[in-house]
């Protein structure tokens, strides 16, 4: 299964290289966990070993991965990586400051991130590759790139390089490839900007441009700000349509009270939060579709779409 799940990410030539260091992991994986399982048994009944120290250890050495592995990027890859994941620009924005375009800042940090995966894994076990040619395989595997796999000749490295076999794993076995879902958490007001910030980046991917982008990213901010005032928390998926045809999609969940009487929430001037922001009824008039369905006491869910006007908009 493990396999199968990682065929989009690995050329066909790999796929039997691939099944065999995948075995080899699942059986070293299997056998660490029953050797510990015998070592620790005793510590079951040992009421002075908090349990939660390993896990605590645990945090702070994927802590310290997690920088070490920035520290191995380049001081460029490094600075949009941040400006993009922890300040919060957008890709646009980003791309303007280097007069590049969204597509290629988006590009850049698919690669970037691609290389803070290999070197997180590295620097998590302490290893140093063994060949000059192990990088490069990495690397061609967390990035998924086909073509650059069979360049480097990765299928034949995984059955010679036992470091690269083992690490191809936590490399590919990342679930199926879906690079046109984002998934925003909500719980406080900094997280409707970031779900604003993921709509436009996914959105101007996808061409929009002008007012439709500006009417898509209010759209999702009025959903992700009635999660915060009215259910504490939940969640918002932004997904890229390409059938029947281009559009972006937003799911947005929470598990909140629910909306008594939702045909007198959307209309116009509703509000419960003194005429902040647009609400439920803006949001609406903002995308082409919409959908509200509420339950009380089980929360509320907002389908919504936008479709992709190729004529754009001013
Ligand atoms: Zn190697």
């Amino acid at each position: 299964m493990r396999v199968l799940a990682a065929e989009d990410r690995i050329e066909p030539g790999m796929i039997e290289p691939y099944a065999i260091a995948t075995v080899r992991n699942v059986m070293a994986t299997m056998w660490r966990r029953d050797d510990r399982e015998v070592r620790n048994r005793h510590r079951v009944f040992d009421p002075t070993q908090p349990d939660d120290v390993e896990n605590v250890l645990v945090a702070s050495e994927e802590q310290l991965a997690i920088n070490e592995a920035l520290r191995r990027l380049t001081d460029r890859e490094r600075q949009v990586l941040l400006a993009h994941e922890v300040s919060g620009a957008a890709t646009q924005m980003l791309a303007d400051e280097a007069g590049s375009t969204a597509g290629a800042v988006a590009a850049q940090l698919k690669r970037t991130r691609a290389r803070l995966r290999v070197e997180y894994l590295l620097a998590l076990d302490h290893i140093e590759p063994p060949t000059d040619r192990c990088r490069p395989v990495l690397l061609a595997l967390s990035s998924a790139d086909r073509r650059r796999q069979r360049e480097v000749d990765a299928a034949r490295h995984l059955l010679e390089c036992d470091v690269c076999a083992r690490l191809s794993e936590p490399l590919l076995d990342r679930g199926p490839v879906r690079d046109d879902v984002l998934h925003v958490t909500i719980g406080a007001d900094p997280d409707i900007v970031s779900a604003r910030r993921a709509a436009r980046d996914l959105a101007a991917q996808a061409g929009f441009t002008g007012t439709d982008l500006t009417m898509l990213a209010t759209a999702v901010s009025e959903v992700a700000r009635n999660i915060v005032r009215f259910a504490d928390n939940g969640d918002v998926t932004i997904e890229l349509l390409e059938r029947p045809r281009r559009g972006i999609r937003v799911v947005a969940r929470d598990m909140g009270p629910g909306i008594a009487d939702v045909e007198a929430a959307l209309q116009d001037g509703y509000s419960t939060y003194s005429g902040l922001g647009l609400g439920l009824p803006g949001a609406r008039r903002l995308m082409d579709e919409f959908n509200l369905v509420s339950e009380a006491g089980h929360g509320t869910t907002v389908s919504m779409t936008k479709w992709f006007d190729p004529k754009g908009s001013a």
